[in-house]
């Protein structure tokens, strides 16, 4: 959707940009700092030539935008959709450089996409793109400037062929390019897994606060890719009980719970969680409003806005997807008295594990997955817990207080680098 057909309520930039000026207003920021962190250091647009498989030349639009690198080198997924604007991908890198800052490593934020329709292409076209999307990110990207990760349709083999066509113009192997890559090609053990992970770990500190068990706690997840799919069966082996899951084309419910691990067998086999036993068929809208204590919105930008959220039923909001809420919602969910775990803090487990792989890709030593699953429960927690306490701090709840703690610190090194003129 070009972003001018896009409402207000709706455009992603616009969502980031308010809540990023209520925290501005409430920090005091310095009119000047605001001037510098509401407006990316840099956007790339490339034109993207593909012999598709017809023998048919085919030019892709794609976009790479660095928000702000004062905390280090950019670090930011690339994302393949038809969907994608240039807006969406302003939002998407600002959250990266606050999220950065929350589980405080050393990451300013970027992000990319690719306008497309992978659905409708072949392995080999996609390779195509992501290879010349590459090539013509040569000098912006690499392990001290930008380093790419898996989004939306991109996956392990994605970031592989990001990584190889990097190595070939720089006539050697490097492997801390990109995050999210295989295990054989200097990934990460545990990054897979990691987003999932790191919401499992928010919700358990978030039901410590409100006085519930696993046990009894009732969990709906919108999305059934790598996060939703994640969260579910991690959070079921935990002890939760999932009560809802969907994918783009629809849900399923059962207050019973589902379990998870046949229904990742189901969709693995039928490419739908329609008709899996002991359960009933729902829409997606149905699924953000089912009765449950945590609601998961792990698929896309958008699931929560003005005209949905009254109806909300759940307890914990807890974001897995990037800017699932939009801003106008903001309000009546607070009204609600639903307590939320903002999407820079619940799905950084992601960017935490890509960090620990630039870690390892740089040392050329690898951990063990116990070494990174604990390692990643630390930081969130210990991110969770400065959320909280900034939120009772400065009497704000946590969606602000996210971002008043994401922008001080990012506000903090600008200051203390000073401006190069
Ligand atoms: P994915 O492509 O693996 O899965 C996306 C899922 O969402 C699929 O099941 C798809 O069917 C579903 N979906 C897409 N559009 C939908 C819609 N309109 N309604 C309902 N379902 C829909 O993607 P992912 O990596 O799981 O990412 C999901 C979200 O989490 C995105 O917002 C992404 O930016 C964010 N995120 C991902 C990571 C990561 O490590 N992969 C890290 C942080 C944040």
């Amino acid at each position: 959707m070009p972003a001018i057909l896009q409402d207000k309520e709706t455009n992603p930039f616009e969502s980031m940009m308010s809540r990023f000026d209520a925290a501005a207003e409430r920090l005091k920021l310095d009119p000047g700092l605001y001037q510098i962190l509401r407006v990316p250091d840099r956007e790339i647009t490339v034109s993207i030539p593909v012999m598709m498989d017809s023998g048919r030349l085919q030019v892709f639009i794609g976009y790479r935008v660095q928000h702000n690198l004062a905390r280090g080198p950019c670090k930011g997924g690339i994302r393949f959709a038809p969907t994608v604007t240039l807006d969406e991908v302003r939002a998407l890198a600002a959250w990266m450089t606050w999220k950065c800052a929350i589980v405080n490593i050393p990451f300013g934020g970027a992000k990319g996409g690719v306008i497309c329709d992978p659905s409708k292409l072949s392995n080999s076209e996609i390779e195509k793109i992501t290879r010349r999307y590459t090539a013509m990110l040569m000098d912006v990207l690499g392990p001290e400037r930008d380093v790419p990760a898996p989004d939306m349709n991109t996956n392990e083999q994605v970031m592989a062929w990001v990584m190889d066509t990097y190595s070939m113009h720089q006539r050697h192997t490097v492997t801390g390019v990109v995050t999210g890559k295989p295990i054989e090609l200097g990934g990460s053990r545990g990054r897979h897994d990691a987003t999932g992970r790191g919401i499992m770990i928010c919700c358990n500190q978030a039901i410590k606060r409100l006085g519930l068990t696993r046990e009894q706690t009732r969990v709906a997840v919108q999305g059934f890719g790598n996060v939703g799919s994640t969260a579910a069966r991690l959070m079921q082996e935990g002890g939760y009980r999932i009560v809802g899951l969907s994918d783009i084309n629809g849900g399923i419910l059962s207050p019973d719970g589902i379990r998870v691990s046949e229904a990742i067998a189901y969709y693995k086999e039928k490419r739908t969680l329609a008709g899996l036993p002991g359960t009933r068929s729902c829409s997606n809208a149905e699924l953000l409003e089912t009765d449950c204590d945590i609601l998961v919105p792990a698929a896309t930008e958008n699931q929560i806005t003005s005209h949905n959220a009254g109806r909300l039923k759940c307890k914990i909001l807890c974001e897995g997807a990037n800017g699932p809420t939009t801003a106008a919602a903001d309000d009546i969910v607070e009204a609600k008295k639903i307590f939320i775990i903002p999407d820079i803090l619940a799905n950084a487990g992601g960017v935490t594990v890509s960090y620990f792989e630039w870690v390892q890709d740089r040392q050329g030593y690898f951990w063990t997955e116990n070494t990174v699953n604990s390692e990643l429960e630390r930081i969130m927690i210990e991110s969770f817990e400065a959320v909280v306490s900034y939120a009772d701090l400065h009497h704000v709840n946590m969606r602000i207080a996210s971002y008043m703690l994401a922008v001080d610190r990012v506000a903090s090194t600008t200051r203390l680098r000073g401006i190069y003129a």
